[in-house]
This record gives C-alpha cells, sequence and structure tokens, in this order.
C-alpha cells in the first residue's frame, strides 16, 4: 500500500471533523439547511487552516441527497458517486493554471449540467494568482453563473483579489488555529493511530505548526519517522532546534552581560553546522520563554516545557533584569528582519550579540536603564550586610540610589504605571522639602549664600524662577537630578509614541533644568526653539509632559536665556548691594 501522509489520511470528511473554524462552518451548515447556496464564495485564511477541506465537504454536502447536520452523509447514491471522482466537482489549481485559456474552458464547461448532483462545484485554490485577463474572463462567468454553479475561489492572500471578483463573492475568514486545539487534534491522531507520545513533544510539534494543521501534522510526521514514540528531545533534533543547554547558556551570558561566553558558546553552535536564521530563532524564541518565566505566575503552564528546561528558564529569568530582556528581545527581532538583506548574516548576528551583550557600547535609554540596573545589583551586593539597606536601595531605583533611609521612608507610593520608574517621586514634590517639617533641626542650607540677613530670601524666590543660579546651589543634588530624570522619562516615552520620531530628534539634545516647578528646557539652536514651540509640537510635549505630572514647561533658546540670566544678576547684585554675592 503506497505511504499516505498524515495530513491526508486524516484530512477531514465531514464538518464535526474540522478543527477550530466553527464561525465558517455554522455559515455553510445553515445555508445547506435552508437550501440557500450561494453562487461564488470566498475562502481566505493562512495555509493549512482547512480552506480546502472545508470547500470540499461543501462541495459533496450540497449535493447529498440527504445531508446530516450539514454534512455529506457518505451513503447516497450522490456521495457514493463523488467519492468515486466525478466531473461535478473540479478542483483548480490557479497557481499553475493561471491564463486566460483555462478560464475561458471553464466558461465553456460550466454551462453544462451536472452528472450525477444538483450542483457543479468549481474549487478554484490560489486564486490569487490568476493573471488579469484570467480575472476578468473568471469575472464574466461570475457575472451570469448557471443556476447548478458554484464557486468556491480560496486565497492566503486576499489583498491581491480584484475588488470586482470581490463583491461578487461571499467572503468567509478562517482563522489560524490555537495552539489548544492543534495539541488537542495531534493527540487524537496519535491516539488513533497507537502511537506513544510526550506532552511535551506535542506542545512542541503544535507551536511548530503555528496555526496551521497541515503544517503541524507534516512536522509530526518527520518526528515520527525519527523515533518510534515522540520525545521532546526527537521533536527538538528534528525541528532543528539547538540543543537546548547551549542555547540557555548563551541567552543567560547575554542577559549577564557576559560577552565572551556569548561569542565563544556563538562560534561552538555554529561550527556544528547551525543556520544564522535558525540559531537567531532559537535565541528568540528562548528569550520569549524568559521572558513568560519572569512576569507569569503560571509560566509553568503556559510554556509546557519539561521539568527540567522549564527550570533553567527559570533559573536565567530570575537572574536577568526585565529590561535587559526586553532590550535583548528588540535587539535580535530588529536583526531578524534585516538578515535578508545581510550580506554576511553571520556578521549581523555577532553585532547584534554584542549589543545585547554590552550595553556599555550603546547610549539609548534602554541600555542605560540596564546598566544602571548592574551598577544597583552592585551596590545591593556591597551593602548586603546592612539589614534593611539592600530592598531599599533596590526601591530606591536609578538616581536615587543613595537617598538617606528616612526620606526613603517618608515617601508615598506613587500611582504603579512605569515598572522601573515608579519609585522616584513626580517632579512637583521633590523630596528635599519634605524631611523639614518632620526634623527638628534641618540643616539651614539656604542660607550659606547670603550670611547677615535672612529676609532677602524673599525677594531671592522669583530671580530663581528664571532658572538662574540661586536655586541650583540651595538644592545641590535634588534639583537638577530631577529636572534631569523627568526629561528623561519624557524622551523614553516620546520615543515610543507613533511619529514622533521627528520630535523626538528635536528634543533629545534639549538642556533639561527646573525652575519653581517649571521645567525648563533649553537649546542653544534657535530653529529648535521655534519649532518647539509650535502648537503641534508643543501639545505634544504637553500631553506626554502631563502624563510624568508636569504641568508647566517652557522650551528656552540658550542665549535669549543667558541674557535673562544676566539681567537677572544685576538685579541681584543691585538688590543686595552690601551682601557678598556669588553667583555660579
Ligand atoms: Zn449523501
Amino acid at each position: 500500500m503506497a505511504h499516505l501522509s498524515l495530513y491526508r489520511k486524516f484530512r477531514p470528511s465531514t464538518f464535526r471533523e474540522i478543527v477550530r473554524q466553527e464561525h465558517v462552518v455554522r455559515v455553510l451548515k445553515n445555508q445547506i439547511g435552508r437550501g440557500e447556496i450561494g453562487h461564488a464564495y470566498l475562502f481566505t485564511g493562512a495555509r493549512g487552516t482547512g480552506k480546502t477541506s472545508v470547500a470540499r465537504i461543501f462541495a459533496r454536502a450540497v449535493n447529498c441527497e440527504h445531508p446530516e447536520d450539514g454534512s455529506p452523509c457518505g451513503k447516497c447514491p450522490t456521495c457514493l458517486a463523488l467519492a468515486e471522482g466525478s466531473l461535478d466537482i473540479a478542483e483548480i489549481d490557479a497557481a499553475s493554471n493561471n491564463g486566460v485559456n483555462e478560464m475561458r474552458d471553464l466558461r465553456e464547461k460550466v454551462q453544462y449540467p451536472p452528472v450525477t448532483g444538483r450542483y457543479k462545484v468549481y474549487i478554484i485554490d490560489e486564486v490569487h494568482m490568476l493573471t488579469d485577463s484570467a480575472f476578468n474572463a473568471l469575472l464574466k462567468t461570475l457575472e451570469e453563473p448557471p443556476a447548478h454553479a458554484v464557486f468556491i475561489l480560496a486565497t492566503t492572500e486576499p489583498h491581491k483579489i480584484p475588488a470586482t471578483i470581490l463583491s461578487r463573492c461571499m467572503r468567509l475568514d478562517f482563522k489560524l488555529i490555537p495552539e489548544e486545539d492543534l495539541e488537542k487534534h495531534l493527540m487524537s491522531v496519535l491516539d488513533s493511530i497507537g502511537k506513544a507520545y510526550e506532552k511535551e513533544a506535542v506542545a512542541a510539534i503544535a507551536r511548530a505548526g503555528a496555526g496551521s494543521d497541515r503544517d503541524m501534522l507534516s512536522i509530526a510526521e518527520m518526528c515520527l519517522a525519527y523515533g518510534d514514540k515522540l520525545t521532546y528531545e526527537g521533536v527538538t533534533a528534528v525541528l532543528g532546534a539547538a540543543d537546548f543547554e547551549t542555547t540557555a547558556s548563551l541567552v543567560g551570558a547575554i542577559l549577564g552581560a557576559d560577552m565572551p561566553t556569548a561569542l565563544s558558546l556563538t562560534e561552538r553552535i555554529l561550527a556544528e553546522g547551525k543556520a544564522v536564521g535558525v540559531l537567531l530563532k532559537d535565541i528568540l524564541n528562548l528569550l520569549n520563554e524568559v521572558a513568560v518565566a519572569k512576569s507569569c505566575a503560571n509560566a509553568e503552564k503556559l510554556l509546557s516545557l519539561p521539568a527540567r528546561l522549564f527550570a533553567k528558564v527559570k533559573e536565567i529569568a530570575s537572574a536577568a533584569d526585565g529590561n535587559a530582556i526586553l532590550r535583548a528581545t528588540e535587539i535580535f527581532v530588529k536583526t531578524e528582519n534585516e538578515l535578508r538583506f545581510a550580506s554576511s548574516p553571520r556578521i549581523a548576528l555577532e553585532t547584534a550579540l554584542l549589543r545585547a551583550a554590552a550595553p556599555q557600547t550603546d547610549r539609548d535609554i534602554d541600555a542605560l536603564l540596564v546598566r544602571i540596573a548592574q551598577l544597583e545589583r552592585k551596590v545591593a551586593s556591597l551593602v548586603a550586610g546592612v539589614p534593611a539597606a539592600q530592598p531599599k536601595s533596590e526601591k530606591s531605583a536609578p538616581v536615587k540610589g543613595f537617598v538617606p533611609e528616612e526620606r526613603a521612608e517618608h515617601r508615598t507610593a506613587p500611582p504603579p504605571e512605569d515598572p522601573p520608574f515608579e519609585e522616584l517621586p513626580p517632579p512637583e514634590e521633590p523630596p528635599f522639602d519634605l524631611p523639614p517639617w518632620e526634623e527638628p533641626a534641618p540643616e539651614p542650607v539656604r542660607e550659606v549664600r547670603i550670611q547677615p540677613a535672612p529676609e532677602p530670601r524673599m525677594d531671592a524666590e522669583p530671580f530663581a524662577a528664571s532658572g538662574a543660579a540661586p536655586k541650583a546651589p540651595a538644592a545641590p543634588a535634588d534639583g537638577p537630578r530631577d529636572a534631569e530624570t523627568t526629561f528623561g522619562l519624557f524622551l523614553r516615552r516620546l520615543r515610543k509614541l507613533p511619529k514622533s520620531g521627528v520630535l523626538y530628534a528635536l528634543c533629545r539634545d534639549l538642556e533639561p533644568d527646573e525652575a519653581d516647578g517649571k521645567l525648563i528646557l533649553t537649546t542653544d539652536i534657535r530653529t529648535v526653539a521655534d519649532t518647539l514651540n509650535g502648537e503641534r509640537h508643543r501639545a505634544m510635549m504637553a500631553e506626554v509632559l502631563a502624563q510624568l505630572g508636569v504641568t508647566e514647561f517652557e522650551v528656552r533658546f540658550a542665549s535669549a536665556s543667558h541674557a535673562e540670566e544676566k539681567d537677572g544678576v544685576e538685579q541681584l547684585k543691585k538688590d543686595f548691594s552690601g551682601y557678598p554675592v556669588e553667583v555660579k
């Protein structure tokens, strides 16, 4: 007996056996039940989702004398005749019969009445491959179809079908089949052919099927040829996924910024003959698993990996920083897209590796965050002996690494939204305002500058608003830092907005500062200032800043602000004549 592939052997013959496409099946069954058969259908959807199978069942069902629940009965004379092969159901592969002659031929033949049943059904697969003139010929037929004709056009690329054809068809979209359904189907197939399997192996095959039943069954068939029992190891060997341990060590090294190990492991894997593209895919898969393990409580169930492998993924996840995982994933996804244009894929891969494993070579904000997280870990391990110090230093994230203990306690928890930054106080309420109320003897920092009398400070305040020096010495650490942090967050958010490229480019070199709760952004290029002060850009900036709690901000041209500063200093000197005034 000739070998029959699993997919053909288990090709569904009734609507009940169709995996997942209930929405399509229901429409068709209802039409059969009511005897309202249309003349033209368009089945769209990814390959292997069941378009042709459904078309064949439908073609037999419309002809069946006693359809059972919409499906062909398989017993009546018509069903038996159609099973033998009949001229009444024609399948045309438009990929190889795409010319105008084939369509003209079809137009002639469709005029003859059916031989066995009530309808002549034409299934045209890959219909988007037809030439323009062939489409025109088909359109003529669709415009005036004989009463006994039914056309089922199937395609993976509906956007390539002319509108004139589309408008004459009833369109039914086939969905990708979820992994869960694929798994169930594969298990029932394996059970019926009496093959033993590991659950993890089935899950891996379903994942590789990527929504397509046909692809999944062909992969399963390859795996069954590899070994009599389906094991996870066997499946990964067939799929060419590198030995898990090595890839896991590689990803661990990337996330741990261990460049030498990452490079030597890559060297080893590629030397074993693995293609660059496949390794890249393996890395991405593993990064994805690590991300899931890091962030989901039910990761073990979601990933359905064998226990030993899951333990390894979990280990990498708990050692890695969340930002580093995201950043590495972004880098490799980008590289995957670029790979097909790369003249040397290997160099592209290694560059990506270097960037991912060495955030210090990168100046973007994500890279900086990763570096900060690394520093924090080092600081945390340095102060590990001090009780309670470790969680604190972890809490007081990026810039505020050295905030005194009691100050950290005053801080109220801001609304959770942007995880890595949450612990930063909003810019309007700088933490340095809090301690003086709580503590009996705060350090009189402000009095350092003007020694004899404190009262002129009242006048000094408006001056500070113009963004000049006195405020800065008053709060040497927190003021400028806050503005910078806020601005960093602002840039980060801005970059993620759609169509913000130009604005981001204009903003990235601004110099942030703070004066009286107002964020001052300075540039030394006049056109940049003018552009940013334009209505549209200003509105966009305001929106992003508002999300960060900043309601007032100003974009300044540098030399203008210098002039203001000078005026201010002159004024100050006049007001405080007699006192030593020093402006930095
Ligand atoms: Zn029948």
